[in-house]
């Protein structure tokens, strides 16, 4: 559909944020439906987001936030949804009765794969690695899926402190070491970007462990899904939390189902390059 004068224009906001998939599969979400609207990724500073999410809304559109702005959209908007001030972050906006409305999709997203990937994690004892925003949203969907025990291990300790706090949750705990046992094992940190990072954690480390989510995705996969499945894992990668999320947000902005195959099979033919 070309635009007109009614199109409803969608955006995600981030720095970097050229490198996004959410116009690729929101975009074929609105051309199989007919929607006069068009998605597109804008660059801006800290300092612009939270006025352009604003703006964008106000004009009748929406979109998504991605790093680094996810928290300070989140502090701008007044009114936070349950996963948002869990999380303290924003990935999600657009208007509803006349005011800018905010969420933190990444919760449902997560939930969404791990159920598709893992199934029920009721009584699970599940060990996550990484403290930042991906990892809070993980965090909340595995609570919130019936998990018995969390145990985050970050780099840095105190930002693992700081998340547990936030979740205020007697389930969480804190680890340096990894040498319980677990169900599920979670990369929720940004290693894997790159295919010479190394492993989040040794599947070695990990024994027992029937199954592994990769928060982070690239193009051919990542290698830390490559090993998890060399162990005999269940193992995704970020994909599916990418597709979710993304599904999540159609639906707030629209408040219809979301197209899902549509979706995945945009997102999953970009994912696998040119070619
Ligand atoms: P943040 O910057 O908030 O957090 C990054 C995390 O990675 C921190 O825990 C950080 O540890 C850790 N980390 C970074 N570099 C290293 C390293 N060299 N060694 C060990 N740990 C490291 O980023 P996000 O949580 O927003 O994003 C993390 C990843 O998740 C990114 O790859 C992002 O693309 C992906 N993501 C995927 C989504 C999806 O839909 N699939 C949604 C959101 C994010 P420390 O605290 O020590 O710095």
């Amino acid at each position: 559909m070309t635009s007109t004068a009614s199109t409803r224009v969608f955006a995600i906001l981030g720095d970097p944020v050229s490198q996004s998939l959410s116009p690729v599969f929101q975009n074929a979400a609105f051309r199989h439906l007919g929607l006069d609207a068009v998605y597109v990724a804008l660059r801006c500073s800290p300092a612009a987001a939270p006025a352009l999410a604003d703006a964008i809304a106000l004009a009748g559109g929406g979109g998504n936030i991605t790093v680094p702005h996810k928290r300070t959209v989140a502090r701008a908007i007044g009114d936070a949804t349950s996963a948002m001030r869990r999380t303290g972050a924003c990935n999600t906006y657009w208007l509803e009765n006349g005011r800018v409305r905010g969420d933190n999709t990444d919760v449902a997203g997560f939930a969404a794969a791990l159920a598709e990937t893992v199934g029920d994690i009721r009584g699970a004892r599940v060990l996550l690695i990484g403290a930042g925003g991906a990892a809070a949203a993980a965090s909340c969907a595995v609570l919130d899926a019936g998990a018995d025990r969390l145990e985050i291990r970050n780099r840095t300790r105190g930002a693992a402190e700081t998340l547990r706090e936030r979740l205020d949750d007697e389930r969480v705990r804190v680890r340096e070491d990894v040498t319980g046992r677990y169900d599920l094992v979670v990369n929720a940190t940004s290693l894997g970007l790159r295919d010479d990072d190394p492993l989040p954690i040794a599947f070695a480390d990990v024994a027992g462990a029937t199954a592994a989510i990769d928060v982070v995705y690239r193009p051919g996969g990542t290698r830390w899904v490559r090993a998890a499945r060399a162990a005999g894992l269940t193992a995704a990668d970020g994909l599916g939390m990418l597709l979710h999320q993304g599904a999540a947000a159609f639906e707030r902005w629209w408040n219809r189902d979301a197209p899902l195959d549509v979706m995945r099979a945009a997102l999953l033919a970009a994912a696998a390059g040119p070619g």
